[in-house]
């Protein structure tokens, strides 16, 4: 059987070496403790976003049949399609769709594994599709940065920070920057106390190995970032608990956010911010024209490509030297679109600050999306071949260039590979 170009590509380029920028992998304990392993896959998924809504996913509790059926309605779905991949090629199971007739199918195939006591991530991740680094964001552990060094390398999340104005707000994940000892009216008092705070944290982000600051909080609000005055930022900090204006609130999180960015460049610390989908859709890569424009010195890498803003990373990259832009979790989002993405980034950066990244909780969802990221890579290279837009040998080459010299490049010797 011949390969069509593009497949020549994925096959080449699967098991190259890789850095895969950005995964939350759970402790593994959290899926082999489980009744039923499957479940938990599915569940720890992007799958529940697009059945039961991503905002309302704390709160939603499904079960299985709750999940089947949600299932049957959303076949053509990108958030499910990325794990029967998955399940295709760690487990080779042909089957098109899960029902409750094939669960078993399934549901065997992925506790039979974990039965074996195999290092799932090390083998599939690592030893079968090349990665040989791997960016992990816990967001679920403010200020701890122990991952595993020869395998992992931890981001210093930036988000509870935004919600320190008050003891009780939390972000998106229920975070808040407040620990054992730190409480809010007690150890911290003054807005100077709670900036020393920051300081600590970032003190011990740098000291333990963090790679980048990370930044999520378009789940939270708008990329809009003015630069209000220390009078403004301190006021939301010092109203009464659970009184803070709106706009207190906002000129809070805009300092601190531009005070992580002359963090990051002072440290000469690169930044991954989170754009595209997010809270009311106020979450475009534009909004952060400005960010780039202020701290020309700070690499900034644009996760999701601004989805569905993909084309605004490409244009800005032509202005912005500092401006990266990441593929992560684009291909799983929409594969179609991350094509029409990567297309326009190539010709805009050259190729160069481009990555890729798996954005998953387990073993499944990543090697499904980095199979979807390689893909993505894989027909956009063998079109613009074909096109003779780029000869076979630029094009192989740009393939590495987004799996391996990019994202060193992007995180410079902190990254240890
Ligand atoms: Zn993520």
């Amino acid at each position: 059987m011949t390969l069509a170009r593009w497949e020549e590509y994925y096959e080449g380029l699967l098991g190259k070496p890789k850095i895969d920028t950005h995964e939350h992998f759970l402790p593994s304990e959290e899926i082999n403790d489980e009744k039923d392993p499957l479940f938990a896959i599915l569940r720890d998924s992007y799958l529940p976003w697009i059945l039961f809504g991503a905002r309302d996913l704390k709160r939603t509790e499904f079960d299985k049949e709750e999940l089947l059926h949600g299932i049957s309605r959303v076949p053509a779905s990108g958030f499910y399609r990325y794990l029967l991949r998955a399940f295709r090629f760690m487990y080779g199971i042909e089957e098109n769709n899960i029902t409750g007739n094939n669960w078993n199918v399934f549901s065997e195939a992925v506790t039979g594994a974990r039965a074996e006591g195999l290092d799932l991530i090390e083998h599939w991740l690592f030893d079968t599709l090349g990665v040989q680094k791997a960016i992990l964001d816990r967001y679920w552990v403010v200020g701890d940065y122990q991952v595993d060094r020869r395998r992992f390398a931890p981001v210093f999340r930036i988000d509870p920070y935004f919600f320190g104005f008050s003891s009780a707000s939390r972000d998106h994940d229920g975070n808040t920057p407040y620990g054992p000892g730190e409480k809010k009216g007690e150890e911290i008092v003054t807005f100077a106390d709670y900036l020393e705070l920051v300081e600590r944290r970032i003190k011990k982000g740098l000291a333990e190995g963090v790679v980048a600051f990370k930044c999520a909080v378009a789940y939270d609000r708008s990329l809009d970032f003015s630069l209000p005055s220390r009078q403004a930022a301190e006021r939301a900090f010092y109203q009464e608990e659970g009184q803070e204006d709106s706009e207190g609130v906002i000129d809070f999180q805009n300092f601190l956010f531009h005070h992580f960015m002359r963090k990051a460049a002072e440290a000469d610390l690169p930044v991954q911010i989170h754009t595209g989908p997010g809270k009311a859709f106020q979450s475009a890569a534009s909004r952060l024209g400005s960010i780039f424009e202020m701290y020309s010195s700070v690499k900034i890498s644009l996760f999701h490509g601004s989805f569905p803003w993909v084309g605004e990373p490409g244009a800005m990259a032509l202005f912005y030297p500092n401006l990266n832009i990441d593929l992560v979790w684009l291909p799983v989002m929409s594969p179609s679109f991350g094509e029409i993405a990567l297309t326009q980034w190539l010709e805009t950066t050259g190729g160069a600050r481009i990555m890729m990244g798996g954005d998953s909780w387990n073993v499944e969802g990543a090697v499904g999306s980095i199979l979807e990221n390689v893909e993505v890579i894989a027909r956009v290279l063998a079109r613009l071949e074909r096109k003779g837009y780029l000869s076979a040998h630029t094009a192989w080459q740009i393939g590495q260039m987004i799996l391996w010299d990019n994202p060193r490049d992007f995180f410079g010797e902190r990254l240890q590979v």
